[in-house]
């Protein structure tokens, strides 16, 4: 008979990095395989070693110190796409999304990198995303170049292709204007009686290049008897940083984001973005050996709710206008595998008169998005995004519907490429759409 002794025993080499996956969430695997049909780059590349038990699998041999961190090992965890559809297939309960990032960071801080890379990885992370004025700087620049012409002209040059960058380019989102910062730190009253005070999480880059959507979302709150803060002192959620393997930073923001509304009388705290809403759900995860913010991550988790499933839970407004449109809607990895919500978001397309909803094979597989992946990763997210588009094309839906702008950036490069031109919208889009009609 096995003893306790026995199988708890220590195989993780001492002197790895803090934030190293640990013995306890690796052996929670055992290795049966029912999550490999699950693993979109499983199902692309057929290799053992890029699925989720081949990872893992990894993992444990860096742990016990079997395999050093080499490029191979980097190629494999680099190639995952961090959307977690493995948790949901995994009868064992194995975080899969934990021990990916914890994989990441203690890579991120041994893997040799070149100064260009060191240099891009310092703006982006530790300066970018949680500045107001550089995002600003950013989405005005990229105003000019999409509003001035001169983006037909660069890509009519052909100079991207000869650059490599021509695919990458498609990605480019649009920069809105105005842009959502001219938003923050006001209060938005609820039409009718107040019913809940609720603070919206505005995002980073959502502020710039998904302007309409935050304001759709801040609209479709107040019909649903919501006073809406966006609070002036909120920052970027850290999702990206928490997945690149920067989790220092993501706590940094973690600890502005709780000051700026814990303690803010909120009946919910709102995210509009699957991808952010998962982190934010995280939080106490992130800070659990934080002895001064613990409690109040604890706090601020028991706040957060994606918009989906904060509607609908409401009596929902149905004072709403037909649609006569037949839609598919493709689930947002993080909403769904991060955050297990997947029926609040159909719930509410079908609530809404005319639109006849339609599913599609496979909704809950990743359309290879994943955060920069499609930028980073570029060749495999577009093959992902192709045979995505292809179960898209079986519904003949005449729009596509998704609860995060990550995936509507990709299902929107994706109906370039393989579809229809169908237009790509949030399910707050579609019922603001209603409210408004
Ligand atoms: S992650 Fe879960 S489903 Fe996949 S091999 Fe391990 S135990 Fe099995
Ligand atoms: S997170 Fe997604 S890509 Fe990565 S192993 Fe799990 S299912 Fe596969």
């Amino acid at each position: 008979m096995s003893t306790e002794t026995e199988t708890t025993a220590q195989y993780v080499k001492p002197g790895r990095h803090a934030d190293a996956p640990t013995q306890k969430d690796l052996d929670r695997c055992v290795h049966c395989g029912l999550c490999l049909n699950a693993c979109p780059t499983y199902r692309e590349l057929g290799v053992e070693m890029d699925s989720p038990r081949g990872r893992i699998y990894q993992m444990v041999q860096v742990a016990t110190g079997q395999v050093p961190l080499n490029p191979v090992y980097t190629e494999h965890m680099d190639l995952c796409l961090g959307c977690r559809a493995c948790e949901t297939a995994c009868p064992s309960g194995v975080e899969y999304g934990k021990l990916i990032e914890a994989a990441r960071t203690e890579l991120n801080a041994t893997r040799p990198k070149s100064f260009f890379r060191r240099t891009l990885e310092g703006v982006v992370f530790g300066h970018l995303l949680g500045s107001r004025w550089m995002l600003s700087m950013v989405g005005s620049s990229l105003w000019l170049y999409q509003a001035t012409g001169l983006q037909s002209l660069v890509r009519a040059t052909g100079i991207l292709k000869l650059l490599g960058l021509a695919e990458i380019e498609k990605l480019t989102p649009v920069s809105e204007r105005p842009t959502f910062f001219g938003q923050l730190g006001k209060v938005f009253p609820a039409e009718g009686a107040p019913k809940k005070k609720v603070a919206l999480l505005a995002g980073c880059m959502q502020n710039v290049f998904f302007a309409r959507l935050n304001e759709a979302t801040v609209r479709v709150l107040q019909k649903n008897g919501c006073e809406v803060h966006v609070v002036a002192e909120q920052t970027c959620c850290g999702a990206l940083h928490a997945h690149s393997g920067f989790r220092d930073e993501a706590r940094a923001l973690a600890r502005q984001n709780i000051d700026a509304m814990v303690d803010g009388g909120f009946d919910a705290i709102i995210s509009n973005t699957g991808g952010c809403g998962a982190t934010l759900k995280e939080y106490d995860h992130l800070l659990e050996h934080d002895a001064a913010y613990a409690p109040r991550a604890q706090r601020f988790v028991g706040l957060m709710r994606d918009v989906n499933e904060f509607l609908a839970s409401l009596d929902l407004n149905l004072n709403m206008k037909p649609i006569q449109a037949r839609v598919t809607y493709q689930d947002s990895c993080h909403l769904a595998h991060g955050q297990k919500v997947t029926k609040a978001p159909r719930q509410l397309i079908a609530r809404i008169p005319g639109i006849t909803l339609v599913e599609m094979p496979n909704a809950s597989i990743c359309c290879g998005s994943a955060g920069i992946y499609n930028v980073v990763q570029n060749e495999l997210a577009m093959e992902i995004l192709s045979s995505k588009m292809g179960n898209v094309n079986l519904t003949k839906a005449d729009r596509v519907i998704s609860s995060n702008p990550g995936c509507m950036l990709q299902l929107r490069a994706g109906e370039k490429l393989h579809g229809q031109n169908r237009p790509v919208q949030h399910v707050v889009e579609l019922l603001d759409e209603a409210y408004r009609a």
